[in-house]
């Protein structure tokens, strides 16, 4: 039998070679196919009559639950809809804990009592469905004489179609209500920050009516070629390479990044796009990323819950889309060591119905003050609840990624960028008395009335942050490329959420003890840059010194994932959620219940697929390598006198003793590995379990990774079976 590795090889030529698939839009007008598959307000004015609209749009621009009296005109059209554009099943679409997404599919018909098929989608199934959903996890929640869990539709995102099937986009809860998904307690934290902000903007212009949150994600991730991809059982099960020594050229010259994309990575990005374009997701921007084959796909930003769906469709869209291309897609953080990881950056800002940025600067004093204040209260936020932002975006697969050379630090902290820093160290230390004389024609003299308008400076931006605000919008930057974005999106709504409740009710309750109000205000700010100061960080996020400064400005530096989810059950957050009523107590510890058994799960299954691998794989090759220079030596000694023999064959004797001392680590390794395995399943429950892997098992896992890599490199290449780091990362 020939080496799989080889095999693997010559397919992954003639892929490189063959010809690509190319989507049959490619050459149309974005504008002829945008939204094709949705149904969009547009549409529905074609299927559902006008006064049923009127009452789901007010509904649903309101926040409000859906009239029932309308479900069944809705689901009517809705068919219709489908029906004329091939569905022929339909399905709703829930983001549960595990991640990704779910979908129970179900054909349009049933049969009436006499057994006759009729083409149906009642309002009912519409709305809600239970779906056989016991495997999901729930973290305790549901016991089980309440086992039942419900998706139900969220009309404010639209419903669309994928092949035959109509997907409905719904929330997941248990029968008692709490929350098994991400997208529930991300409505719930936008509509409560959505208010909070409405109020706020209250104390500057009473024309503000609604308040809207934006996410614009930016999503990383690498390309593998199929066959290759297939020769390695690591990146089949866990998503990532378990091992594989360094290549020799991997992005030193950093060559790869902005540069021109390859022919066939080129036809796969167009293919997402057209499929993206045509589910309404506005895909803008393709590029390169550092590693090699490493990009980046990233659209227009939009409401934070329509962007999140999106960024979902997306995902499951380009992992479809890869195999017509005999490529896999590598979603996780970090599939090769020593090489750039990937994230998903998600920017983040704040909008009004008036058109205005809330996170950027204005055009007169009194929008700069706005701003300002918006600014200062997202900063007292992510102080307050620091620990809580990293917990919402730590898995066992972004561990990987974080604290490295090359990604944010496993310590929250903001960039504001020269510029900004100066607006509010000025204002730190203006005279209150002199700087807040309003003038007949209430033009301030706050000291920040000239920020200039644009502050979109590409120069001034740092990399090393993990949360940077670049001229309008944050950008939180640690969340990981395989993430729910809702995870950490509802996290920072909430929590800026509440921080803007206690600066209306500080400020409110100063101006009723007949305090002027622009002295309030000034006040209130200007205490809080100094109260946030210790989360402001403009050096170098990697650097050794910040982790001593930080642990001294009393910002979370836990490192352990286990413990970082704790942060979830700290009284300040369930406090915060509470007071939000984004997620109750019960919600948060199955949430961290969920988080701990996922981390578990992951572990032990890289830690099996390590064993497999080491002995299945690498020391079999090894074994035959040492056998060959056993057999060399032998015949050497035949042939000639002692002495040349024994200078003919040093090196060798020096190979084949490496090799021994690296199998002979690898088995002692696995050993101890499953042993400390067998320990950490033994222990009580999830979270005592997660910190024994993260403890004891992912240590050892390390160890026998650095012997693998060693004898990669001294094992004939020919012997080798496992596609090598080179072949993964330049093939395309
Ligand atoms: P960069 O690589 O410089 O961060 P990108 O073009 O890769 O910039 O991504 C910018 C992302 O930020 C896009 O998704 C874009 O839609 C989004 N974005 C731009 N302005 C805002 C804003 N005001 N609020 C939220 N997201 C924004
Ligand atoms: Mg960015």
């Amino acid at each position: 039998m020939g080496n799989v590795r080889f095999e693997a090889l010559k397919k992954a030529k003639e892929h490189s070679f063959s010809n690509v698939h190319v989507n049959e839009l490619v050459n149309e007008r974005v504008k002829n196919y945008f939204a094709r598959d949705v149904f969009t307000r547009a549409k529905m004015k074609e299927y559902i009559a006008e006064e049923v609209l009127k009452q789901l749009f007010d509904d649903v621009d309101n926040g409000r639950t859906i009239h029932r009296g309308i479900a069944g005109s809705v689901s009517i059209g809705i068919r219709k809809w489908a029906m004329d554009h091939g569905a022929t099943h339909f399905t709703h679409w829930f983001q549960p804990l595990t991640g990704g997404t779910a979908e129970k599919h179900d054909a349009f018909f049933t049969l009436n009592k006499d057994g006759e098929l009729i083409e149906e989608l009642s309002g009912d199934s519409l709305y809600q469905q239970e779906p056989d959903a016991s495997s999901f996890p729930n973290g305790g929640i549901r016991n089980t004489f309440e086992a039942r869990g419900y998706s139900a539709w969220d009309p404010s995102s639209p419903v669309f179609l994928i092949g035959d099937t109509l997907c409905i986009p719904t929330v997941f809860v248990a029968y008692t209500g709490e929350a098994l998904d991400y997208k529930t307690p991300l409505i719930r934290s936008t509509a409560v920050l959505c208010q909070a902000a409405r109020e706020v903007c209250g104390l500057f212009d009473k024309t503000v009516k609604h308040v809207q949150v934006n996410l614009g994600w930016e999503q990383e991730y690498f390309l593998v070629d199929e066959s290759l991809y297939m020769a390695r059982p690591d990146l089949m099960l866990t998503g990532r390479t378990l091992m594989g020594h360094s290549s020799a050229k991997s992005q030193q010259l950093e060559d790869h990044y902005f540069g021109a994309i390859p022919q066939r990575v080129l036809a796969f990005m167009r293919d997402i796009e057209c499929e993206a374009l045509c589910a309404g997701v506005p895909v803008r921007m393709r590029h390169n990323e550092v590693a090699p084959n490493q990009f980046e796909l990233a659209p227009v930003y939009e409401d934070v819950n329509l962007a999140n769906d999106h960024n979902l469709l997306v995902m499951s869209i380009m992992e479809r889309v890869a195999q017509r291309h005999h490529f896999r897609v590598l979603l996780h953080e970090k599939p090769f060591a020593g090489v750039n990881g990937s994230g998903k950056h998600c920017n983040w800002s704040m909008q009004t119905n008036t058109g205005v940025n809330l996170l950027a600067p204005g055009k007169n004093p009194y929008q700069n003050l706005q701003f300002v204040t918006f600014l200062v209260n997202v900063l007292m936020a992510v102080q307050r609840h620091n620990g809580l932002l990293k917990a919402s975006i730590v898995s066992a697969t972004n561990e990987h990624r974080l604290g490295g050379n090359e990604a944010p630090p496993a310590i929250i902290s903001v960039f504001l960028g020269k510029q900004i820093t100066e607006v509010l160290d000025k204002l730190e230390h203006a005279d209150a008395d002199k700087g807040i004389i309003i003038n007949a024609k209430k033009e301030m003299k706050l000291g920040i009335a000239n920020i200039p308008e644009i502050l979109l400076d590409n120069t001034d931006r740092n990399r090393t942050s993990p949360f940077a605000f670049t001229g309008n919008r944050f950008e939180f930057r640690a969340v990981g490329s395989s993430a729910n974005c809702g995870a950490s999106m509802l996290a920072l709504n909430a929590a800026v959420a509440e921080q803007l409740m206690l600066f209306k009710a500080e400020v409110e309750g100063r101006v009723a003890n007949g305090e002027a109000k622009e002295r309030v205000l000034f006040d209130v700010i200007r205490n809080y840059i100094i109260a946030c100061k210790s989360i402001r960080f403009e050096g170098n996020g990697y650097s050794d010194e910040w982790k001593v400064e930080a642990a001294k400005r009393g910002l979370d530096c836990e490192t352990s994932v286990p413990l970082i989810i704790d942060r979830y059950l700290a009284p300040e957050t369930i406090e915060m959620f509470r007071a939000t009523k984004v997620l109750s107590e019960a919600e948060l510890h199955s949430r961290s219940e969920v988080k701990w058994e996922t981390y578990v799960k992951k572990q032990q299954i890289e830690s099996r697929m390590m064993g497999d691998l080491v002995i299945n794989h690498v020391l079999p090759a090894a074994k035959r390598h040492q056998t060959m220079l056993l057999k060399k030596v032998l015949s050497v000694k035949q042939v000639f006198s002692a002495d040349e023999a024994a200078m003919l064959n040093e090196m060798d004797y020096s190979i084949i003793r490496q090799i021994e001392r690296h199998s002979a680590a690898i088995i002692k390794g696995v050993e101890a590995m499953t042993e400390a395995r067998h320990r950490a399943n033994r222990q009580p429950d999830e979270r005592s379990k997660a910190i024994a892997y993260h403890d004891t098992v992912l240590p050892l896992m390390a160890e026998i990774r650095e012997h693998a890599d060693a004898l990669e490199l001294v094992v004939d290449d020919e012997l080798w079976t496992l596609p090598k780091y080179r072949e993964l990362m330049f093939i395309r």
